[in-house]
């Protein structure tokens, strides 16, 4: 008796994992749909990854979005890093209020092709910090991709938070068609070794890579010039030749760097035509292929 009773105690219980499963499936489809018809005039949409935090993930993200925007293309930067979003704070857009509707939230403008939407700017204080579970993340991460008004967009830059974590796994889940990873590291072998576990995650996941950056690739001496190679340089190079990746570009340790940061602007924007700003050009190359490659097809 007792067995029997028990036997169907786990049978009911395994039809309830498996019942949760289908819901869950059945809900992501749902949402996968709802996004899909949000962004049905988004052309192409990235995911800008790093293995490690502090490697400047975010700032060749921005500088990424301002490099097409300032090709005259429309462009999203969609910041969905919710333990330390600094895109409001690159982008001097600190404590911008945020419009929306109830089911539409609009970006920040800042300039006229480029439009911001942070999670930063949920939250009132620079100080506040909110604890994200893994369920909470994807909700909210859901929220952005479904409720955020664009319009029509040539490109969505997502910064993701450093790692393999939630956030980029479940952009791969609800974004089946992004066109790929774009990943950053800096050229010490700590960080290189970060970066190829993302290129693993991006293969799991069967996410495209558009190439990796070696950021921080060198110390210009802002008095003459002279080049310290701080870091090393080049392990993100070498790296991504062992792995079979693209490598778009380096750009070195800059100080010009923090202060367009600190100025809430994107470098590219206040020092065009340096020759680190050059290196955005070629970063955006193959991002720019992507509508080329469209053009031919069509
Ligand atoms: P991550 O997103 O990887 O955590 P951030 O983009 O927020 O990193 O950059 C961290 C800090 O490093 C910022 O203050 C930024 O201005 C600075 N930084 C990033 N790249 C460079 C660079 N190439 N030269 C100088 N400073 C840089």
């Amino acid at each position: 008796m007792f067995e029997d009773k028990d036997s169907n105690k786990n049978q009911s219980n395994e039809e309830k994992i498996a019942e949760q499963k289908r819901a869950s499936m059945g809900q992501t489809f749902k949402d996968r749909q709802l996004i899909q018809q949000r962004l049905a005039d988004v052309k192409h949409k990235m995911m800008v990854l790093s293995g490690k935090g502090g490697v400047g993930k975010s700032t060749v993200a921005v500088n990424i979005a301002a490099s097409l925007a300032h090709k005259g293309h429309k462009v999203g930067l969609l910041d969905i890093d919710v333990h330390g979003p600094s895109i409001p704070k690159l982008m001097g857009l600190e404590g911008h209020p945020l419009d929306g509707t109830e089911n539409t939230l609009y970006p920040v403008k800042k300039g006229d092709n480029l439009n911001v939407m942070s999670v930063g700017f949920l939250t009132q204080r620079r100080d506040d910090a909110i604890i994200w579970r893994g369920p909470l993340k994807f909700s909210l991460i859901r929220q952005f991709l479904r409720d955020v008004e664009w319009g029509a967009l040539d490109y969505l830059v997502i910064d993701s938070p450093p790692g393999t974590g939630d956030e980029p796994l479940t952009i791969s889940q609800l974004l089946p068609d992004l066109d790929g990873a774009i990943l950053v590291t800096t050229p010490q072998d700590l960080a290189v070794e970060d970066v190829r576990k993302s290129i693993s995650f991006c293969r799991q996941v069967n996410m495209k890579i558009l190439g990796v950056v070696e950021n921080m690739s060198g110390f210009i001496c802002p008095k003459c010039g002279e080049v310290t190679e701080i870091f090393k340089t080049g392990g993100g190079k070498r790296m991504a030749e062992e792995m079979g990746v693209p490598f778009l570009g380096s750009i070195p340790m800059d100080a010009k760097i923090v202060q367009a940061s600190d100025l809430g602007t994107s470098f590219v924007e206040h020092y065009p035509k340096t020759d680190t700003a050059n290196v955005f050009e070629d970063i955006i190359r193959p991002i720019l292929n992507l509508q080329k490659k469209e053009q031919e097809q069509s």
